[in-house]
C-alpha cells in the first residue's frame, strides 16, 4: 500500500519505523505519544525502536552502502537536488506538520521547512565538489595523491527545535558524501522526519540509505548502534550534557564525531549602533523559534548611553507579537514544547527577579492548556542570575548594560560556551576587531541570524565539534586518505 506524503490536513500521520525502505512495528509493539503542545492532545502514537530493530537498520545501512558509494558524484547530486525540488513544493504541509508537533508559529515553521530544503539543493552542488590533490613530494619526487572517500554509516540524533532541517542538515551531506544513515529524531517531534521518507524514495534515494528511528529508549538505542563496528561517524545535535555521553560512548570505536551543542550566544549593542537595526537583530536572535534555539541570544550586554532606548524599542517589539496556537494564521509566536521547558524557563525568570532584576515585559504563565510562555523583557539582570550561566531556551530578552569595550568582550567569552555571538555597532573596524576576539564559531555582525546552509555552522569550546553546512559539512562523512606513488 502507498503511504500518504503527508496528509497534514486529515491528521494522518506517518507513525511507524522506517527501515529498509519499508514501515514496521518496533520488535516489542511499543509506543509512545506525541503531543501538540498548542492543545497538549495527542496527534500520534509512534512505533518505539529497541535494539532489534537498530540491528534491522543497520543491517540495511550495510547493503545499501556499496552501491550508493560506487555511484558517481553526478548521480548522487541529482538524486538529492529532486529530494530539495519535492520538499519545496511541499513547504506547507511540512510547515503545518513542524507546527503541530514543535509548536513554532506559521513564520517560523515555514522558515524551517525552507532552510532544511535548502541543505539538499546545497548539498546536490557540493556532492560533485568532494576536491583532492595530486602534488609531489618535496623531497622523494613521489606523487602525494590526497582524496576524499566516504566515511561509513553515520548514526544521526536530532533535536526537537528544528524537527526537519536538523535532520536535513545531517542527511543531505551524509548522502552527497556516499553514506547510509540511521536517524534518531527527539521523541517530543519524529513526525517531521518520518514524513520526509516518502519525498527521498520519490526522489531515488535507493531503500535502506535512511533508516528513521524513532523511540523511548534513547540511551540504550544509540548506545548499542555507536558500539556497532560497521559504524564510522556520530552526528549529534542538542545539549552539551548529551553530547559529552555520546562522546563517550563514540570513544570505544573512535569514531568520527560531529557534535552541535548548546550555546549561550551574547548580543553586543554598542553606543554608535542603528537601533533599529539591533532591535531587528534582537528579534530574530531572541524571537525566532520563540528562542529555542541555540543560536538564540541569550544575554544582552547594551551601552548604558543607549541601554534605556534600546530595550524600550526592543520591548514595543516582543510587546506586538500574538502568542496562540501557530496554526492559526494571526498568530506571531506558539507554544514551547513541553511542559518542563516552560517551567524552566519560568524559573529563569523568578530566580532573575529575586536577584534584582527588573520586569518590563511578561514574566506569567497564562492560563488554559497549551505550553506557553509569553515575550519577556528583563532589565538590570545581575551577573549571579542563572540566566546569565545558562540557556534560557525560552522567548525571554534578559538585559544588561556595559561601558567598557574591553570588559564586554571579557563578559561575553566568560562561558564554556561559543556557538554564535552577535555584534551591533556602525563602526566596520571595531566591529570587526571585536568579531576576532570572541571565542565563539560563529558572529552575526550588524545580523541577527547567521544560520545558511552555504556557510560552515559550529561552535567552539562545549558548543561542539566539526561543522554542518559549508564546504565543511560533507567533510564530516568523509574520510581522507592520502596514496603515495611513483610512476
Ligand atoms: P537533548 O540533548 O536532550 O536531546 C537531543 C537528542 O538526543 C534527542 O533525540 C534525544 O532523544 C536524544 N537523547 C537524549 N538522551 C540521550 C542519550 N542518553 N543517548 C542518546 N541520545 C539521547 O537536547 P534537546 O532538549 O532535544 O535539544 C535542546 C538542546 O539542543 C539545547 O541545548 C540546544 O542548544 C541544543 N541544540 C544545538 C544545536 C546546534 O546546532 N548547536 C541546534 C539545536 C539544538
Amino acid at each position: 500500500m502507498t503511504k500518504p506524503v503527508l496528509n497534514v490536513d486529515a491528521r494522518q500521520f506517518l507513525s511507524d519505523l522506517h527501515i529498509d525502505g519499508s514501515w514496521r512495528e518496533g520488535a516489542n509493539g511499543e509506543r509512545f505519544d506525541v503531543l501538540n503542545p498548542a492543545t497538549e492532545e495527542v496527534l500520534a502514537s509512534v512505533a518505539s525502536a529497541e535494539i532489534a530493530d537498530a540491528d534491522a537498520a543497520l543491517d540495511a545501512a550495510e547493503a545499501a552502502f556499496g552501491e550508493w558509494a560506487s555511484r558517481t558524484p553526478r548521480a548522487r547530486s541529482e538524486i538529492l537536488r529532486k529530494c530539495w525540488e519535492l520538499m519545496t513544493a511541499r513547504l506547507d504541509e511540512f510547515a503545518t506538520l513542524i507546527t503541530l508537533e514543535n509548536g513554532k508559529a506559521g513564520n517560523d515553521a515555514r522558515g524551517e521547512a525552507a532552510y532544511a530544503a535548502e541543505f539538499f539543493r546545497w548539498f546536490a552542488e557540493e556532492a560533485v565538489r568532494a576536491d583532492g590533490l595530486i602534488t609531489r613530494a618535496p623531497a622523494s619526487g613521489a606523487r602525494i595523491i590526497v582524496q576524499h572517500k566516504p566515511a561509513g554509516i553515520a548514526v544521526l540524533v536530532t533535536p526537537w527545535n528544528y524537527p526537519a532541517a536538523m535532520g536535513t542538515r545531517k542527511i543531505a551531506p551524509a548522502l552527497a558524501a556516499g553514506c547510509p544513515v540511521i536517524i534518531k529524531p527527539a521523541s517530543e517531534t519524529p513526525l517531521t522526519m518520518l514524513a520526509l521518507m516518502p519525498l527521498l524514495e520519490e526522489a531515488g534515494v535507493p531503500k535502506g540509505l535512511v533508516n528513521v528511528l524513532p523511540s523511548k529508549k534513547s540511551g540504550a538505542l544509540v548506545d548499542h548502534l555507536l558500539h556497532d563496528p560497521r559504524v564510522r561517524v556520530v552526528s549529534f545535535t542538542g545539549s552539551t550534557q548529551v553530547g559529552r555521553k555520546l562522546l563517550h560512548s563514540a570513544a570505544d570505536q573512535v569514531l568520527k564525531p560531529a557534535m552541535e551543542l548548546g550555546g549561550n550566544a551574547p548580543l553586543i549593542v554598542f553606543d554608535d549602533a542603528d537601533l533599529d537595526t539591533a532591535v531587528e537583530g534582537a528579534m530574530l536572535a531572541k524571537m525566532r523559534n520563540l528562542g529555542e534555539a541555540c543560536t538564540a541570544a541569550n544575554r544582552f550586554y547594551v551601552h548604558e548611553s543607549v541601554a534605556g532606548e534600546f530595550a524600550e524599542k526592543l520591548t514595543a517589539s516582543m510587546a506586538a507579537l500574538k502568542l496562540g496556537n501557530g496554526l492559526e494564521p494571526d498568530v506571531d509566536v506558539g507554544p514551547l514544547v513541553n511542559a518542563d521547558t516552560r517551567d524552566k524557563v519560568a524559573a529563569f525568570v523568578r530566580d532573575a527577579i529575586a536577584k534584582g532584576a527588573d520586569l518590563l515585559l511578561g514574566g506569567t504563565v497564562p492560563d488554559g492548556p497549551g505550553f506557553f510562555y509569553p515575550p519577556t523583557v528583563l532589565t538590570n539582570v545581575p551577573e549571579t542570575a542563572d540566566c546569565v550561566h545558562d540557556e534560557i531556551f525560552g522567548p525571554v530578552a534578559a538585559l544588561q548594560t556595559f561601558s567598557d569595550t574591553e570588559d564586554v568582550i571579557r563578559r561575553a567569552n566568560d562561558t564554556e560556551y561559543g556557538l554564535v555571538a552577535y555584534v551591533f555597532t556602525e563602526d566596520m573596524k571595531r566591529g570587526l576587531q571585536v568579531c576576532e576576539r570572541l571565542d565563539y564559531g560563529m558572529v552575526g555582525l550588524n545580523r541577527g541570524l547567521v544560520s545558511d546552509p552555504a556557510a560552515p555552522f559550529g561552535g567552539t569550546k562545549q558548543s561542539g565539534l566539526g561543522r554542518e553546512g559549508g564546504h565543511e559539512g560533507m567533510l564530516e562523512f568523509m574520510e581522507t586518505q592520502y596514496i603515495s606513488a611513483s610512476w
